[in-house]
């Protein structure tokens, strides 16, 4: 099957069915985690809401995403929203942080409607610092941003993801429906709006060795870091319903080490200039998510998420362990197709 077939097949069979009234009024998940607002360390409430989901999960869809089996098979209605939003915040406990995606794109009027945006943005204003929501770089304008700006007291970010600064990566081993030179301008537009902007980059997409992978992601940091206020490394973990998946079922993808991880942060801190560089690799250490040799790494990642919250890279070159040196061999020996 070629590259482009498989993403389309794929995209195709995860298509979820429209889906019942009663399941729209439920949000999909809702956490709440570590995060930090400048040097302080706070906790940030999270929140998945049912949507329509990705309009370009249903056209050809990311590589590495499964998110549209979170997502109802149409449009919510603002009452099915609002019920969404109402059972949330019962759960809020005024965090200083509040995160909330959708599956796809806030700032799209077929996944929440311009005045759901404003009512949801609205429900946090005055009780959280910052507010922070995703977006594809087509949707954030004046247009979409002002309203929202003018219903928040506090910082609002807008988060993209850009995933490579790499034409190639990203249109044909990623799949993204835009360019990166549009991702940088939206970067741009939003922080002349006097919003803040934050860029994930994508650490191992699909038919990259693990050094060329490490390299992507550190050039990207260079390349991004003048556009955006943060950027968050974000190691592939396998999702269900995806090319990733299928390709990692034939023995042909295997995650990210956390070594990999540790590397980006160390080389990309010297090319972040004033942007947070941060990574908090989600199904660390578990064999769909990025992994080391087991032993080591829950030190790894407590390591990577203090390196994060503080910007403190300096205690990553203190790690080690035994698996330290296989990871070099695979960095040196995959290139020719030789296992480690
Ligand atoms: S990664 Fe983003 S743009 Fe790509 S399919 Fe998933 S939600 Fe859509
Ligand atoms: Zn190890």
């Amino acid at each position: 099957m070629t590259r482009e077939s498989l993403a389309r097949t794929v995209a195709r069979d995860r298509r979820p069915a429209p889906a019942a009234e009663e399941v729209a009024r439920r949000y999909v998940n809702q956490w709440v985690e570590d995060e930090a607002l400048g040097s302080e360390r706070v906790r940030a409430f999270v929140l998945i809401l049912k949507t329509r989901g990705c309009y370009w999960a249903d056209l050809k869809g990311c590589s590495m995403c499964g998110y549209a089996k979170d997502t109802l098979g149409r449009s919510a209605t603002p009452e099915e929203l609002a019920e969404q939003l109402s059972r949330a915040l019962e759960r809020y406990h005024d965090e200083p942080y509040v995160k909330v995606y959708t599956s796809g794109s806030f700032l799209d009027d077929r996944e929440v409607d311009a005045e759901s945006r404003r009512n949801i943005v609205g429900a946090f204003s005055g009780r959280a610092r910052r507010f922070l929501f995703e977006t594809l770089p087509e949707f954030a304008s004046e247009a979409t941003l002002s309203p929202l700006k003018a219903a928040f007291a506090g910082e609002l970010e807008v988060a993209l993801g850009l995933e490579s600064t790499d034409p190639t990566v990203l249109g044909r081993y990623v799949h993204k429906s835009a360019g990166p030179e549009e991702y940088l301008a939206a970067g741009d537009r939003i922080r002349a709006l006097g919003l803040r902007a934050k860029a994930y980059l994508l650490l191992k997409p699909p038919y990259l060795t693990e050094s060329e992978a490490v390299d992507d992601v550190v050039r990207s940091v260079g390349e991004a870091a003048p556009h955006f206020d943060a950027l968050s490394v974000n190691p592939v973990h396998i999702q269900n319903g995806t090319v990733v998946e299928w390709l990692y079922h034939r023995g042909r993808y295997r995650p990210p080490w956390l070594w990999s991880v540790v590397e980006a942060l160390q080389r990309g801190a010297e090319r972040r200039g004033s942007s947070r560089l941060v990574s908090f690799p989600t199904a660390g250490g578990l064999a769909r998510g990025p992994h080391n040799c087991g032993a080591c790494d829950a030190r790894v990642l407590a390591a990577i998420e203090a390196a994060s919250l503080d910007q403190e890279f300096a205690p990553l070159a203190e790690l080690d362990c035994d698996c330290r040196q296989e990871w070099r061999e695979t960095l040196r020996l995959e290139p020719l197709g030789v296992e480690a």
